[in-house]
């Protein structure tokens, strides 16, 4: 007899992202020398002010349970913030949840306005957990597929066509994983008309908001007219700071969803760690130098991994507009994208991710992580360049 599991796992697979980290792990345990590129995972050791403001909360004692939505000085920092930086007003004492982790920011966001059997519309390619999430929920994601050919703008018919009476959220990332886009004005203004006109809530995952290129600025859906009242804003700290082990994330929103939110913060997780939070003030009042720094040696690394893609055989790459992946369409290669990314791997002990684990529209593309350092991103593109030769026949 084996145990029953709940049949909302039905269609949910593990996550092909963190799977790609652990078989970089263990491949690296096993004495294989990998070069990586397949997981967003910055390399940049975090600031120094948030670790020592974190080691010093620690060694004060400040280890115990905290508020279940934050503590108030992060909560403060984040509404802070966010009127600063975006121009979205919240209060901090009714419109944010300081969470584990942009994840589970974005679960928490989901399971606040999904039903089992409610749908939610995902542009794709997207990044592997928004579809598993609603799934977990019971809930079903939509794939609305978009275009290279068109920069993977997000329009106002493509929208349209997947709208059903069940739909009741939209997730937008930007800048986006995998593709590298990035939100603008008028695609914004498409995407709140629509929200305003279906009655939807926009979940709005920010979380490389940091990371843009070429001057662009980043847009938060929330500060536009009409947005605020239906919009979850979602933000972490994992990849502007270089703070993936710490788990620290938020949830901005008009104070009904919030409160909602708030029941699955204190039914689930209680609470981000103390100490944790704690560097999480620092990270947002003290790390903007850190930040810049990193910005601009993502900078350095896109020439690099774009310009080495495009002289491929076969590859074509387009720069992406933010965030840390180079998306390439291997096509011309004559081989599939799971093809691509395993002739590298037991070539060339190179690891990316096969674009179709970003769902509809990835396939013939790979998503190569340029968070890696240039010394990992140089060997790679040698080991590319080597084994370029052999698939040339195409
Ligand atoms: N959103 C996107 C688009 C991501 O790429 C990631 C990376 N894991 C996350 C959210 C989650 O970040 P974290 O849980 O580390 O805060
Ligand atoms: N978000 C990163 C990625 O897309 C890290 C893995 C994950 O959490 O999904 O590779």
């Amino acid at each position: 007899m084996s145990p029953r599991i709940a049949q909302r796992f039905s269609g949910v697979e593990r996550s092909a992202t963190v799977a790609l980290l652990e078989t970089v792990q263990r491949l690296r345990r096993d004495g294989v020398e990998v070069l990586d590129l397949s997981g967003g995972e910055p390399d940049f050791t975090t600031p120094a002010p948030v670790v020592a403001e974190a080691v010093s909360a620690l060694e004060g004692g400040d280890t115990h349970y905290t508020p279940s939505r934050g503590v108030p000085e992060l909560l403060r920092a984040v509404a802070d913030k966010l009127a600063t930086e975006n121009g979205v007003r919240v209060d901090p004492a009714t419109g944010v949840i300081v969470t584990p982790s942009a994840k589970q920011a974005l679960f928490t966001a989901l399971m606040t306005v999904l039903d089992p059997g409610d749908e939610v519309i995902v542009p794709t390619p997207a990044w592997v957990s928004y579809p598993a999430m609603a799934g977990l929920l019971g809930a079903r994601a939509v794939p609305a597929e978009l275009s290279a050919a068109d920069g993977f703008r997000l329009s106002r018919r493509v929208l349209e066509d997947r709208v059903t009476e069940r739909t009741r959220a939209l997730v937008v990332n930007t800048p986006a994983n995998p593709t590298g886009h990035v939100l603008d004005r008028a695609e914004a203004e498409e995407i709140v008309a629509f929200a305003v006109r279906h009655d939807l809530v926009l979940v709005v995952d920010e979380i490389y908001e940091k990371i843009l290129y070429d001057g662009r600025r980043h847009l938060s859906l929330a500060s536009l007219p009409g947005a605020a009242e239906r919009t979850l804003t979602v933000n972490g700290f994992s990849k502007a700071y270089a703070m993936t082990g710490w788990r620290l994330g938020y949830l901005a929103g008009p104070e009904p969803l919030i409160s909602a939110a708030l029941k699955v913060q204190e039914h689930t997780v209680s609470c981000a760690a103390s100490f944790v939070q704690r560097g999480g003030v620092a990270a947002l009042t003290r790390a903007a130098g850190d930040v810049a720094a990193m910005r601009a040696e993502y900078a350095a690394r896109r020439e690099l991994t774009v310009s080495a893609l495009t002289a491929l055989p076969g590859v074509t790459c387009a720069q992406p507009e933010g965030a840390f992946y180079a998306f390439a369409d291997v096509r011309g290669t004559g081989l599939t994208s799971a093809g691509f990314a395993q002739r590298l791997l037991d070539e060339a002990a190179v690891t990316v991710a096969p674009g179709p684990a970003f769902g509809a529209g990835g396939e013939g593309y790979v998503r190569l992580s340029f968070a890696a350092s240039r010394e990992v991103l140089r060997g790679a593109v040698e080991r590319l360049s080597r084994l370029a030769a052999r698939w040339e026949v195409g």
